[in-house]
């Protein structure tokens, strides 16, 4: 089973929002939506809802055409980064309400509220008013009030945005942990890629409307194949050798000591857990970056080791 895009397009007005987009989620897969503001991630994602017409294109859950339904009848989820919760109910109002309008009884009803504030980590959270929630557990009820009908498909919005990093690493740690176990079907559109790659299953990158790279996280990591995936995913640099160009991983970028390598300066050098990122640059301006288990000064020079068997070939 899968939901199926099928040369999807929006168009607002004159302004082509999502270009001819194709691509397959399988059933209890994380599709992760990734590229810079404006590159039609939303509007892909309101499509899949039916919350904007498609200028072309159809979406189907495997095989049964979804495109003329109303959002209503698509059986979806959402979670957006403005969780929308109704702050005049409690806490388990809020997680029940869409099994209420499902016309669940009040005894199964509570039954499963309870199941999903454990799931979502809020034990005994029902009686709560969403209004003296923080940031990070309003975000949980949502997620739960968004599982609770079981959705086929869990549409979720940059829905960690508004919360600080801390939060969002460990929300996404969580959310990544709970998609997986309830092998619940989701497309997640973000523009950060750490969070995208920490989530996904499949990662598409998308760029003025078009889906330029979809594979898993390390494919398009190891791989991205074109310059604006590399430069998406972090790869800084990109080079020629015999007129081949290539993205030059950081796992590619060894640092030696002067005198051997391609002599390069050293332009910033930052602590990370256990080891080192560094930024040199080579006298022709390139920058390498790459790890090292050792501090190095600014400004030292330091040789530049290249593993070719790691660098991206681009198209
Ligand atoms: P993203 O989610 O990647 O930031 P969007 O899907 O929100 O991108 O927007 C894609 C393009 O469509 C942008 O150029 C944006 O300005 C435009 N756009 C989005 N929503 C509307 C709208 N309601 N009316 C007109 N243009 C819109």
């Amino acid at each position: 089973m899968s939901l199926e895009l099928r040369q999807v397009s929006v168009d607002y007005g004159s302004t082509r929002a999502v270009d001819s987009v194709s691509v397959t989620v399988e059933t209890g897969t994380v599709l992760a939506l990734v590229g810079p503001s404006g590159c039609g991630k939303s509007s892909l994602l309101r499509a899949i809802a039916g919350l904007v017409p498609l200028a072309g294109g159809a979406v189907a859950w495997d095989g049964d055409e979804l495109t003329a339904r109303p959002t209503e009848q698509r059986d979806l989820g959402f979670m957006f980064q403005d969780h929308a919760l109704f702050t005049h109910r409690n806490v388990a109002d809020n997680v029940g309400f869409g099994l209420r309008m499902r016309g669940v009884s009040a005894v199964e009803r509570k039954a499963r509220v309870q199941e999903l504030l454990a799931m979502v980590g809020l034990d005994g959270f029902e009686a709560r008013s969403v209004e003296d929630l923080s940031g990070g557990e309003a975000q949980r009820v949502a997620l739960a009030r968004a599982l609770a009908p079981k959705p086929r498909i869990l549409l979720l919005d940059e829905p960690l945005a508004s919360l600080d990093r801390a939060r969002r690493d460990e929300l996404n740690d969580e959310l990544a942990r709970l998609l997986r176990e309830l092998r619940q079907t989701a497309i997640y559109v973000t523009h950060d890629q750490d969070e995208a790659f920490a989530i996904a299953d499949q990662v598409g990158v998308m760029r003025a409307g078009k889906l330029v790279r979809i594979g898993t996280p390390a494919e398009v990591w190891n791989d991205p194949r074109n310059e604006f995936v590399a430069r998406f995913v972090g790869h800084e640099s990109i080079i020629e050798r015999g007129g081949q160009r290539f993205a030059v991983r950081d796992d590619a970028v060894q640092f030696v000591d002067q005198g051997s390598g391609i002599a390069a300066t050293v332009a910033t050098c930052r602590f990370q857990g256990d080891r080192y990122r560094i930024v040199a640059v080579d006298a022709t301006g390139v920058r390498w970056s790459g790890w090292s288990s050792r501090a190095l000064d600014v400004d030292a020079w330091v040789g530049v080791v290249l593993d070719e068997h790691r660098l991206a070939p681009l198209d």
